[in-house]
């Protein structure tokens, strides 16, 4: 068998330093002082494990550690302010910000002193992004991807105008070329200026393209690392698409010898949170020879029906008997497993003897090793509760929604249940509206994004807004591929502005231009339209980069100067409104943007000096049409050619 190791593979140069600075914190303090780091300062259990074991602690913040405690500071770093508190509590840091990630936070925080906006390509959630933000006033701009670069775009202009200097775009260490490449070409179709600082490490690359050369030119590939470590999955993730066998194991005791041992080549490669050492003893144990493997076999067979499993363990067994309020499993150990009816999820009515029969294989988790009456206690619902934070981690990671059910309002929130475990959302994140009381929310049930997991402490954050806002892009995203130019839609009439007013067309607003409401001149769109009516609007033009929609309703008549010849015709006596004053006439719209001109000569029988000894704009008068000029778009009207013929007798007389 030949074992092949990936040109790059297990720590970075900065994971590395982290790790190596912690063991040496933890030999120094040798279990006198308190030493903490703050959150996981690698996404491995074995490392933190062993780093607990050695009194190095994980703490959520600076508020759990008080003066003369030690923290290390992760390689991911901590914002500015992290620092400051640290100094203010009198609490000693080890830095082992990587020296990648701390040239970005140079970088951020000298545009943040010039006046310049910053813009981070990368997740918003991941502790070096919202570090890198704490460096720069948490002022910057974070684009994940290239939709919510799109709709950035008008907020980047508005600083760049306010700052008058272009934005300095930095990213997170660990993105893909492509992600940073195509948010940039949107800003550049967009006429936004920047200076681009590609603050990407090559680490991460390094590690994925020799998986996947090695991947594609051996028998089985073994990708080493832990379950939660998302760098390791996307390592198993590329393996398995260059290699049918892909194993992924956490450790060697994972490693199933019998099934590897018939592959000639095998590649291996860790994630970059995988120490030296598990790699090595994976290694080793894929090195002994067949017969050993049989041996080795047969002895851990052995071992392990000797074994008590710890608490914690996840077993396979088979039930050997279903009592009233326990199952007996046999698990091949020297006891049996008891798994009682309150550790297992029963829906009402139903009994143990529903769930489960004689011979049945079951799987669950260990919860004590020895019940005080030699039996090992076991317990479905803790399993099903550790697969359901394996899914919330999941759910995370892939930004999917997961549906929960409001147990109960708490302080600054309220608690809800998935499955067999529960998160926290608080106030801010229950709605994407200002929630005033929590109680309301109770007993629904509603998706939500998952913001945060911590399956060791039992804890998980959710939120509803982010969940609401996904699926407002997801409905604007379908509306925007439904939306023709031309097309006639219905909208209801949102609010008004000077220059138009706001129409909602199922979702997205669109502008409806002032002069587009109607064929006349409007001085306020409230002439023709009131807030809430329900019109049919025309589609005139579509910008979906700048989310921008032009809308028509003046459509919805006839264009006026088509009706001269058909509806007025020369000779025609009708009805028109006085609407603009001028020394030689006035103007006489006779449908909204068909305006005629009534000479002065033409007012009355009688000699008229000044027009608004006469008429008054607002005035409704009879009128005649006179001649009509289809090239010029001019229409002259006659008022005194419209009075009845006693009317214009008498006014003649006056006149003498
Ligand atoms: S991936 Fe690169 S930037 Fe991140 S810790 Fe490792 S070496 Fe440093």
């Amino acid at each position: 068998m030949e074992i092949i190791r990936a040109e790059h593979s297990g720590f970075c140069f900065g994971v590395k330093r982290a790790i190596d600075a912690a063991f040496e914190e933890a030999e120094k303090a040798s279990g006198e002082k308190r030493l903490f780091t703050c959150g996981q300062i690698i996404h491995n259990h074995a490392v933190t494990d062993y780093l607990e074991s050695k009194g190095v602690a994980i703490i959520d913040s600076l508020d759990q550690a008080s003066y003369g405690d030690t923290v290390i500071v992760r390689s991911h770093g901590e914002p500015e302010e992290f620092y400051k508190m640290a100094d203010q509590k009198g609490i000693r840091l080890v830095d082992t910000t990587c020296v990648f990630v701390a040239k970005i936070h140079k970088l951020v925080n000298e545009a943040s002193k010039e006046g310049r906006p910053v813009i981070i390509v990368g997740s918003r959630n991941h502790q070096e992004v919202v570090a890198t933000n704490g460096w720069c006033g948490y002022n910057a701009v974070i684009i994940e991807n290239p939709d919510e670069a799109i709709e950035s775009i008008r907020r980047i202009k508005r600083l760049t105008e306010e700052t008058g200097m272009a934005p300095l775009v930095v990213c997170q260490t660990t993105i893909r070329a492509e992600l940073l490449d195509s948010i940039l070409q949107i800003l550049e179709k967009n006429d936004v200026e920047y200076i681009i600082k590609n603050t990407i490490c090559n680490a991460t690359k390094d590690r994925q393209d020799s998986c996947a050369e090695l991947a594609s030119r051996v028998d089985a590939m073994i990708v080493v690392g832990g379950k939660n470590s998302s760098n390791t999955k996307k390592l198993y993730e590329i393996a398995s698409r260059y290699c049918k066998s892909s194993y992924f194991v956490q450790n060697a005791d994972e490693l199933e010898l019998h099934c590897i041992k018939k592959y000639n080549k095998i590649g291996i490669i860790a994630g970059a949170s995988t120490p030296e050492w598990i790699i090595e003893e994976v290694i080793s144990r894929m090195t002994i020879n067949e017969e050993n493997i049989s041996m080795m076999d047969f002895m851990d067979h052995i071992d392990e029906s000797l074994r008590l499993p710890k608490p914690g363990e996840i077993i396979e067994g088979t039930v050997v008997q279903v009592r009233d309020n326990e199952v007996i499993v046999n698990m091949g150990r020297k006891k049996d497993g008891i798994l009682r009816a309150d550790e297992v999820v029963l829906e009402e009515g139903q009994t143990l003897s529903d769930l489960y029969k004689v011979d049945d294989s079951i799987q669950a988790k260990v919860i004590k090793s020895d019940d005080g009456e030699g039996g090992i206690l076991l317990s479905k619902k803790r399993l099903l509760a550790e697969e359901n934070y394996d899914e919330l981690v999941e759910a995370m990671e892939n930004k999917t929604s997961i549906n929960v059910t409001i147990l109960r309002a708490v302080n600054g929130g309220v608690i809800a249940g998935y499955k067999e475990v529960t998160g926290f959302i608080p106030m801010s994140q229950l709605s994407d509206r200002f929630v005033e009381k929590a109680d309301d929310y109770i007993g629904q049930s509603m998706d939500v994004k998952v913001l945060r997991v911590d399956a060791r402490k039992n804890k998980a954050v959710f939120s509803r807004k982010a969940a609401l806002s996904e699926e407002k892009k997801r409905a604007a995203e379908e509306i925007w591929s439904n939306l023709n130019v031309g097309d006639v839609v219905e909208g209801k009439v949102m609010r008004f502005t000077n220059y138009g007013a706001f129409v909602d067309i199922g979702g997205l607003d669109g502008l409806l231009h002032i002069s587009e409401i109607s064929w006349g001149k409007l001085v306020h769109p409230e002439e023709v339209l009131k807030v809430g009516d329900i019109i049919n609007v025309k589609i005139l033009a579509l910008n979906k980069e700048q989310g921008k929609i032009s809308l028509g309703y003046k459509f919805n008549k006839p264009e006026p100067w088509s009706l001269v010849g058909t509806k007025y015709n020369v000779g025609d006596v009708i009805q028109g409104k006085v609407v603009q004053l001028q020394g030689y006439g006035a103007f006489v719209e006779i449908e909204a943007g068909l305006d005629g001109l009534v000479h002065i000569s033409e007012i009355a029988n009688k000699r008229v000096e000044t027009v608004s000894d006469e008429l008054s704009v607002g005035q409704v008068v009879d009128v005649k049409i006179v001649e009509v000029d289809p090239e010029l778009k001019r229409i002259s009207l006659s008022i005194k050619a419209a009075l009845p013929k006693e009317e214009a007798v008498e006014e003649a007389a006056d006149e003498e």
